[in-house]
C-alpha cells in the first residue's frame, strides 16, 4: 500500500526541521475580500463614508452580516480568519510519521477593530481621545481572549496601507491570538527569560535605561512611554515603543498610562507621515507576555513599527536576496534615521496646511 501524509483540512502549523521554526498554515482562507487594489482615491482625498467598504458604520459584509452604526470603535470576528476556534485533527494512526513531516491543528480566534466609524482617519489622523479609545478595545481583547484556555498568545497588530497589504483602506487593525505562542514572540521570550536569569534585571528595562542615557536613537517620549529606532533596527525607519514602567502586559497598563500611550502612538505616526509627506505605510503591533498561563517574568510591554519606506513616498526597502538568504542589511543608520524622526514636527502636515502651529517641536 503507497505511504500517505495525512494532512489537517484545517488550520495548522507545519515545523520546518531546517529551520526550526513553525508555520501557519490557514488553506480554507481563500475568498478573502481584497478591497486594496480597487482603492484608487489617494488618502488625502478619501471620504468620511464610503458606500462599498465593508468597514464602515451600516454596511454588509462579506458574511451578508451588516456593520452596527457604531461611533467609535468596533470589533467583530474575521469573516475569513486565518484561525478558527476548531481545528480538526487527522487519524495519525493512518499518516506517515516522520520527524521531517510535523504538523499539529491550531487553533484560534481572528478579529478585526475598526479605529473609528470614519472611513478617511488613520491613527496619526485622530485625536488622543479616541486613539485612547482604541487602546482601551486592545487591553479589552488581550484579556477577553487570553483567558481563553486555548489561547496561548494574542497577537495584536495593524498592517497600514497597500504596500503593507491592508485588504481595505477604512483604518483598521488586527488581531490573532492562538494556541501556541508564534516564533517571533518564542525569540523575544527566549531572549528575555535569558538576560533575566543570567543578570537578574529585565532586558528591555536595561536597554531603555542605556538609550535615555545615550538619547541618540530615542524619538520621542513623555512621561510613561519612549518610541526610539532600535540599535537593531532591520526596516530604515523602524521603531520601537516602550513603557518607561516594567509592565509584562497591556493589560497592567495604568489609566495615566494608557493615555501616555495614545499620546506616543499618535507623535510618532504624525512624525511618520510628515517624513515623506504621505500617509506612511507600516505593520506594527504589541509584544507582550503571552497567556499561556505560564510565569513570564522577563517579559517588557512594547510595540513594533516596520515601515518598508526609505527615501520618499514610493521608493521603498526590499528585504530581498541576500536578506532572505543569509541576513538583514541595511545602509541607512538607526542613528541617522532616529535623528531624521526627531527633526519632523508632531503637527500632522495636512492640519499645518490648514494654518494649524503650535504643538511642534524639534
Ligand atoms: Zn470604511
Ligand atoms: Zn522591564
Ligand atoms: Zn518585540
Amino acid at each position: 500500500m503507497k505511504a500517505t501524509l495525512q494532512l489537517p483540512t484545517g488550520v495548522h502549523r507545519r515545523y520546518s526541521a531546517l529551520t526550526r521554526e513553525w508555520i501557519l498554515v490557514s488553506a480554507q482562507r481563500t475568498a478573502r475580500p481584497w478591497q486594496g487594489q480597487v482603492e484608487e482615491v489617494p488618502a488625502e482625498t478619501r471620504p468620511s463614508y464610503d458606500p462599498g467598504c465593508y468597514l464602515c458604520p451600516g454596511n454588509p459584509r462579506a458574511s451578508g452580516e451588516h456593520n452596527p452604526q457604531y461611533h467609535e470603535t468596533f470589533v467583530f470576528d474575521n469573516d475569513f480568519a486565518a484561525l478558527l476556534p476548531n481545528a480538526p485533527g487527522v487519524d495519525q494512526a493512518t499518516s506517515v510519521q516522520s520527524p521531517l513531516l510535523v504538523h499539529h491543528p491550531e487553533r484560534g480566534v481572528c478579529r478585526v477593530i475598526c479605529f473609528s466609524p470614519r472611513h478617511d482617519l488613520t491613527l496619526a489622523e485622530l485625536d488622543v481621545p479616541d486613539i485612547r479609545r482604541v487602546i482601551d478595545v486592545w487591553v479589552q481583547q488581550y484579556v477577553e481572549l487570553g483567558v481563553l484556555p486555548f489561547i496561548s498568545y494574542v497577537q495584536i497588530f495593524e498592517n497600514k496601507g497597500e504596500m503593507m497589504g491592508a485588504s481595505n483602506p477604512h483604518p483598521h487593525g488586527q488581531i490573532w491570538a492562538n494556541e501556541t505562542v508564534p516564533s517571533e514572540v518564542l525569540k523575544e521570550d527566549e531572549a528575555q527569560r535569558d538576560y533575566l536569569s543570567e543578570s537578574g534585571r529585565c532586558l528591555l528595562c536595561d536597554y531603555l535605561a542605556l538609550e535615555s542615557e545615550l538619547r541618540e536613537r530615542v524619538v520621542l517620549e513623555n512621561d510613561d512611554f519612549v518610541a526610539l529606532v532600535p540599535f537593531w533596527a532591520v526596516w530604515p525607519f523602524e521603531t520601537m515603543v516602550l513603557s518607561k514602567r516594567h509592565l509584562p502586559s497591556l493589560a497592567h497598563l495604568r489609566e495615566e498610562e494608557k493615555t501616555a500611550l495614545a499620546d506616543a502612538l499618535k507623535r510618532l505616526t504624525v512624525r511618520y507621515d510628515n517624513l515623506f509627506r504621505v500617509s506612511f505605510p507600516y505593520s506594527m503591533g504589541f509584544h507582550q507576555q503571552p497567556t499561556d498561563g505560564e510565569p513570564h517574568p522577563g517579559w517588557h510591554l512594547h510595540a513594533h513599527f516596520y515601515p518598508p519606506l526609505l527615501r520618499s513616498a514610493t521608493v521603498r526597502k526590499f528585504l530581498v536576496g541576500y536578506e532572505m538568504l543569509a541576513q538583514a542589511q541595511r545602509d541607512l543608520t538607526a542613528e541617522v534615521a532616529a535623528a531624521r524622526l526627531r527633526e519632523m514636527s508632531d503637527v500632522h502636515h495636512k492640519q499645518a496646511h490648514l494654518g494649524e502651529s503650535s504643538g511642534g517641536e524639534a
